[in-house]
């Protein structure tokens, strides 16, 4: 373990799922570390994007900030969520003036330091903070496709530290200004979800005080000497895995395939254990997952037990992971000259793109006597944001029609876990009766080379 060991909020979930991964992670060369990747650099311009115009509302659009090119795109992808901000009454009144209401973005904190672990050890930048009469949140911008929860420790962590920020050091009390704070949201705003503005709500009091101990007793636990290892879907976010530099995480790929349970561990006070197997290693990983592929994932899904398929979906995270960083490293190979047995690389779909800079375009389009409309469209607000503009707040009339004007409208039903907190549908077979077929989700076009079999 290297001396300043620094553990970031946005990995602490895995290191609460797995104590090890810090060693594991730390290990692992800085040259074999995943590089950026088209979309992380598409997420740090629009986070940038963002933090610009928190501080500039009156010019919203720049072409560059912190010289990243800004694209038409991510305008519009921003512009989706971007009232959620604008019309944000922390925002609204911390321009204002007004005492009680504080709005920051792109703050540092010092996280660890106030849950009683050593400077240092977990800081981080949250990218929204607000303060309310009576309400702290924590929002954070999100750029991928995959759906994130709100309730994550990254949030939590972001939560702490933030809070800290707002208590006189003297006292551990609030600051006067905020005495009234009882609520805590954490919201992720997410443009490329379905679901754009997620939160979840809790007691400011009681969920820090649990959030604290948490923490503090899982990171202690992970810079021990030897931390134990547990494999699960925690690992899609482990270098370690990245690089298949872990035994723990190779084993559960073939267990899991085989739908065998060996190696999850089992609880001894409190502590995950490992189950070893033996001789692990003169088990050719390659030749186990071949097999499995070729005797168990041939089966008909409707041939399979109901057990069975419990058992495989308890896998599925770890599976999709694995191939998914194969493939990653497999392309790198490949791309660094040497040769994947029946594989090569080609150009992807690719996607078009303007020639001309923001200004001509639009230039242009004025002389074809296109309405602004046309080419800005406008996206109404939500309910939710809707329910935020002061016209509405301040009159009762307003507020009244527009909870006349709004439904609850049930999210699709979806298959989780047991340990979801969520309430189970009890009448499942009545969800079904008059489902039609929903629009399948919309994929970004692969952009430049991609890993095909040479068949193709
Ligand atoms: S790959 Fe998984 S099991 Fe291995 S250290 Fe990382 S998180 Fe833990």
């Amino acid at each position: 373990m290297p001396d300043h060991t620094e553990i970031s909020p946005s990995g602490l979930s895995r290191v609460l799922a797995c104590a090890g991964s810090v060693a594991a992670q730390a290990a692992v060369p800085p040259e074999e570390r995943p590089g950026d990747s088209p979309q992380s650099t598409q997420g740090t311009r629009r986070h940038t994007l963002a933090a610009y115009r928190f501080d500039n509302p009156d010019k919203p659009n720049p072409t560059e900030v912190d010289g990243h090119q800004i694209t038409g795109e991510d305008v519009f992808a921003l512009n989706e969520v971007w009232p959620y901000v604008r019309d944000h009454p922390a925002y609204v009144g911390h321009r204002a003036g007004k005492p009680g209401f504080l709005a920051v973005s792109e703050k540092k904190l010092e996280i660890g330091k106030c849950i009683g672990l050593d400077p240092g050890i977990i800081t981080g930048t949250i990218d929204l903070g607000f303060v309310s009469p009576g309400v702290v949140e924590v929002a954070d911008w999100k750029f991928g496709y995959f759906p994130v929860d709100p309730d994550s420790w990254q949030l939590k962590a972001y939560a702490l530290g933030f809070m800290r920020s707002l208590v006189d050091e003297s006292t551990g009390l609030f600051l006067p200004e905020y005495a009234q704070v009882r609520n805590l949201k954490l919201t992720i705003l997410q443009p490329t979800d379905s679901v754009k503005v997620k939160t979840v709500e809790f007691d400011i009091f009681r969920a820090s005080k649990e959030w604290m101990q948490a923490i503090k007793d899982g990171v202690k636990r992970a810079l021990q000497p030897g931390a134990p290892r547990h494999a699960g879907s925690h690992c899609k976010f482990c270098a370690a895995a990245e690089t298949f530099r872990c035994d723990t995480y190779l084993r559960s790929i073939g267990d899991g395939l085989q739908g065998s349970n060996t190696s999850v561990p089992v609880t001894s006070g409190g502590q995950p254990v490992i189950m070893a197997k033996p001789d692990v290693r003169e088990i050719s990983h390659v030749d186990l997952i071949d097999d499995v592929v070729n005797t168990k994932l041939t089966r008909n899904p409707e041939d399979l037990s109901l057990d069975e398929i419990g058992r495989l979906l308890d896998q599925e995270g770890l599976v999709v992971g694995f191939f998914k960083n194969l493939r990653q490293h497999a392309q790198k190979l490949r791309e660094g000259g040497q040769r994947i047995p029946g594989w090569k690389l080609v150009h992807g779909k690719g996607s078009r793109e303007w020639i001309p800079d923001e200004k001509e375009i639009v230039t242009e389009f004025k002389k074809w006597q296109l309405k602004k409309a046309e080419y800005y469209p406008d996206i109404l607000i939500s309910p939710a944001q809707a329910e935020k503009l002061p016209k509405i707040v301040n009159s009762k009339t307003y507020s009244k029609r527009l909870a006349e004007m709004v439904r609850k409208k049930e999210g699709k039903p979806t298959l989780v876990p047991e340990e979801d907190p969520r309430p189970e549908i009890r009448d499942v077979t009545q969800m079904f009766e008059d489902e039609t077929e929903p629009e399948g989700p919309t994929l970004a076009p692969n952009e430049g080379v991609i890993l095909m079999p040479w068949e193709m």
